[in-house]
């Protein structure tokens, strides 16, 4: 089997083990660093709480996290790695940007399409920085409902590194719209529907859009599970079931999107210190602990749970 980029440097990805496909290091909005009022970042203090967070994957035979953490979202590959080097776990990280009410810099805006993938290109290819490590997957993402112009330039942009490299993509999208948009988009640029992961395909009740994800070949991402501010645990399982009835359960990833270390404040929150009391279950273990218990009840097997979180992602990984 072909080998993967983790921050560490390449696995082979038949040891990848039970994997995370969409949990956050350590986030920032663009300008974080200009909200005075928030707590400082103190480095040392963030790592230990974040390295004691990854620990406890351990304890449910996790092995691999993906971090998709987008170049415009305060990302710091030399914290995940040490964050790797301290907990023995395959970190993954990505090149792309986020969705344009939110990231996509001033600096990209500009450029045109192919100079944009040569950005991207660059580092997958030479590194992140002067660090050395190597993105594993390229993230894109949309808005609510539509695909503004530059998102499509930047999907398209990020789909020819796709091409040029052989790296499969994950997105962010909102409310559970632009899936299909993401497919056309990526597809249209000549990529397998398969090479691309619709994340956030969980954010609402919506039964149809996700198999139809699936059907049309994509990876479907329910990967907000302890996020019930946007979507119901319940609502989340019951369609992972009916996903699972509907024959698409090699479609299936799973995730928390959990953000271990905020910089910055939170829109619409304020100080992430706010957050376990907005969202409780919010954290990398509730798959394992709560989500899995409620899962068996309805009648999934422990085959296919395993199934889903350890060769789901080879299989996506393993198109490279
Ligand atoms: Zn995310």
């Amino acid at each position: 089997m072909p080998t993967i980029q983790t921050v560490l440097g390449p696995r082979d990805i038949a040891t990848l083990g039970r994997t995370l496909i969409h949990e956050h290091v350590l986030i920032g909005y663009p300008g974080w660093f200009m909200d005075t009022r928030m707590p400082p970042f103190v480095r040392h203090e963030a790592l230990a709480r974040v390295v004691d967070a990854f620990q406890q994957l351990h304890a449910y035979g996790v092995k691999t996290v993906v971090d998709p953490c987008p170049m415009d979202l305060g990302r710091d590959v030399g914290f995940v790695a040490e964050v790797a080097q301290r907990t023995g776990l395959n970190l993954i990280t990505a090149t792309g940007v986020y969705m344009e009410s939110q990231g996509i810099p001033f600096t990209l805006r500009p450029l045109e399409t192919d100079a944009i993938a040569d950005i991207f290109q660059k580092e997958i290819e030479d590194g992140i920085g002067l660090s050395g490590i190597r993105p594993g997957l390229i993230k894109i993402a949309t808005g609510d409902g539509v695909v503004s112009d530059y998102e499509r330039k930047m999907l398209t942009a990020a789909s020819r590194a796709a091409k040029r490299t052989g790296l499969v993509l994950l997105s962010h999208t909102e409310n559970c719209s632009c899936g299909h948009d993401q497919i056309d988009i990526v597809t249209g640029e000549g990529i397998a529907a398969s090479r691309l992961l619709v994340g956030h395909s969980c954010g609402r009740d919506d039964h149809p859009y996700q198999a139809s994800l699936a059907r049309r070949g994509a990876y479907v991402g329910f990967d907000r599970f302890g996020i019930e501010i946007f979507n119901s645990d319940a609502s989340r399982t019951k369609n992972v079931k009916q996903m699972i009835d509907a024959g698409l359960r090699d479609h299936l990833l799973l995730s928390h999107d959990k953000v271990n270390c905020w910089l910055g404040s939170i829109p619409g929150v304020g100080d992430p210190a706010q957050v376990d009391h907005v969202v409780p279950n919010w954290k990398m273990t509730h798959l394992f602990e709560n989500i899995f218990p409620a899962l068996r009840d309805m009648g999934v097997s422990d085959a296919d749970l395993d199934h889903i979180v350890t060769d789901n992602p080879r299989r996506y990984f393993a198109q490279m």
